[in-house]
């Protein structure tokens, strides 16, 4: 008799969870995707996917929808001090020299995953209010009444997680002490801007960002800078693009050129948490932002969300309803460390590039020699290490 497929019930439908459906999907298994939201979307901003999860998008077929709605990057790319005095070239490669990473509008990339999955699987409208799972059973009940059971339950509800505190102590989230101003500027409004570069400027205690999306029709623009009390409280709100502007001037022209199309922005404040010290409990495991929010300043938060889904699902494809809570700590003890790793980093790298060294020129040697860390970073294939402890389960 052949085994019945496993049922896997996503809690909720940002960029980890509509990736893991993907993955999921791909290794067999059968999908369902419940999002609080009326309707799938993202926020008019970019995010910068890295090798390391590109090669996952491909092994899912999104490469040629990402080649063709996202924004490849690489010539050109660099760090400059505030002035535009360049400091280092921009790893964005893996060390094969495979120039894969690509900036993309994140609303883009959540249709690309969401259009791929079947029909009927994802059920939007659907706060996720409450867990409960049995020896045999896993189910999520929703603010409307509805309930979902399966073998498993992944909780991908980002930062604020709802079933978070099923699988580990509740905690805060900590405050890293600056904001992030994030929007889109249309290329054609500033047509020498380049277009296939990820340039950073940094300066004390601010720095700035921008890299393509869309074929490089937009600008993504990035500005980090300290919070005042308000700005703490909210987590997210519509920013003065007036005080953006004021917050870097002085520095290279051609930001104050570009803030100057700038008519509407917002901010969020860049909050992250400890590595927590577990992700799983029976057959409820977290996935991305809920496992591991991190600060944006290695650019991983999505990436690693990525990776987190690939590797559930290839050990997930040799579970069955019996072996799911083993499957899962498997997952859990591939990924843990890892992520702790990269959250860690992200914390370092953004002191760097907020000059906390008043030395600029240790500063810029570190920044020069980071290079190895991301190449390491973007070589990583979450896939023949999650093959191995997969096999490891028998
Ligand atoms: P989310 O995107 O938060 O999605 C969670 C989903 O769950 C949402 O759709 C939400 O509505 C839903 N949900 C929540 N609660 C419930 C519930 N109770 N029931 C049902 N549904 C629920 N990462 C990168 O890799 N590269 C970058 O360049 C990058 N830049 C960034 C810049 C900034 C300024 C910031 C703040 C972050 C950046 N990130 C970047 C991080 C990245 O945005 C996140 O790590 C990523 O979006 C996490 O995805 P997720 O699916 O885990 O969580």
């Amino acid at each position: 008799m052949t085994e019945k497929r496993l049922k896997v019930v996503i809690v909720g439908g940002g960029i980890g969870g509509l990736f893991a459906a993907n993955a999921l999907i791909t290794r067999g298994i059968q999908v369902s995707v419940y999002e609080q939201a009326p309707e799938l979307g993202e926020v008019g901003a970019g995010v910068f996917l890295t090798p390391n999860s590109i090669r996952q998008l491909q092994r899912v077929n999104l490469g040629p929808a990402v080649e063709k709605v996202g924004a490849r990057v690489g010539f050109g790319s660099q760090y400059m001090r505030h002035n535009g005095v360049p400091i280092a070239p921009v790893q964005v490669t893996d060390s094969v020299g495979w120039n894969a990473a690509f900036g993309m509008h994140r609303a883009d990339l959540v249709e690309i995953l969401a259009a791929a999955l079947p029909r009927d699987i994802v059920h939007t409208g659907h706060r996720c209010t409450g867990y409960e799972q049995s020896a045999d059973v896993a189910c999520a009940s929703f603010a409307n009444g509805a309930v979902a059971e399966g073998d498993v339950v992944i909780a991908a509800d980002g930062i604020h997680s709802e079933l978070r505190h099923e699988v580990t102590p509740p905690s805060h989230p900590v405050f890293s002490g600056s904001v992030a101003y994030r929007g889109v500027i249309p290329h054609d409004r500033i047509p020498g801007w380049p277009n296939e570069s990820w340039l950073m400027w940094l300066g004390k205690g601010k720095h700035f960002l921008t890299f393509p999306l869309r074929a490089g029709q937009l600008i993504n623009y990035v500005g980090f800078v300290p919070a005042d009390e308000e700005m703490r409280e909210s987590w997210s709100a519509p920013g003065d693009p007036d005080l953006l502007r004021r917050e870097f001037s002085g520095w290279d022209p051609r930001i104050g050129l570009l803030l100057d199309q700038v008519s509407a922005t917002f901010r969020w404040a860049l909050y992250d948490r400890e590595p927590l010290p577990t992700w799983s409990r029976g057959r409820l495991t977290l996935l991305g932002d809920a496992a591991h929010p991190m600060l944006p300043h290695l650019g991983q938060g999505a990436n690693q969300s990525i990776e987190d889904g690939m590797a559930l699902a290839t050990i997930l494809a040799r579970a069955n309803r019996k072996t799911v809570a083993t499957a899962l700590l498997a997952y859990e003890g591939l990924r843990r460390e890892r992520v702790g790793s990269i959250q860690r980093g992200a914390r370092e790298n953004g002191l760097r590039y907020d000059s906390a060294n008043p030395d600029l020129g240790v500063r810029d040697a570190q920044i020069a020699a980071h290079a190895a860390f991301r190449r390491r970073l973007y070589d990583h294939d979450v896939v023949p290490e999650a093959e191995a402890a997969a096999l490891a389960l028998g």
